[in-house]
């Protein structure tokens, strides 16, 4: 299903034209409008899921292939030295476009970017404590 009032839907569907590096019957990569890095682009299903917890597991199936498609070529065009791929839940986790996307994101030395997370230290038994929360 399409949902009117939503961008990517509308450039997903070729509603919108948009920097398109690929496309099939269920998604549409195209380059992020405000790239992170060179070649920074999106990966778009053409259906409409709000997030990750929404989407089909025929989509989800189909979205790591095509990630490992695209990083291929986007080696053999740009040539990049690294590779993060991102994907948002939520407005409190980074996301500002609520239909489910996946972003590559080409790294290159001396990029300036950081996608790094901050890592924690912590006390003795909160591990456990928080195995035996999501395990019980
Ligand atoms: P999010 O923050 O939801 O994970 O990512 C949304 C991404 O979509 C952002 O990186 C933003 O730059 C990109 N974006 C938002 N609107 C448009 C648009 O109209 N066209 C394109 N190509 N990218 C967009
Ligand atoms: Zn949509």
């Amino acid at each position: 299903m399409r949902k009117d009032d939503c961008i990517f839907c509308k450039l997903a569907n070729g509603d919108i034209p948009t920097n398109t590096i690929y496309e099939d019957s269920d998604f549409r990569v195209f380059l992020d409008a405000a790239p992170a890095t060179k070649g920074h682009c999106l990966i778009v299903p053409k259906e409409h899921f709000d997030n990750l917890e929404e989407l089909s597991d025929d989509v989800a199936s189909k979205v790591f292939p095509l990630a490992k498609k695209m990083m291929k070529l986007l080696k053999e065009k740009l040539g990049w030295d690294g590779f993060n791929v991102v994907q948002n839940n939520g407005e409190i986790a980074g996301q500002t476009v609520f239909h489910f996307h996946t972003h590559l994101i080409p790294r290159y030395i001396d990029d300036g970017q950081n996608l790094n997370m901050k890592p924690s230290s912590p006390k003795e038994g909160e591990l456990e404590e928080v195995l035996s929360q999501i395990v019980s």
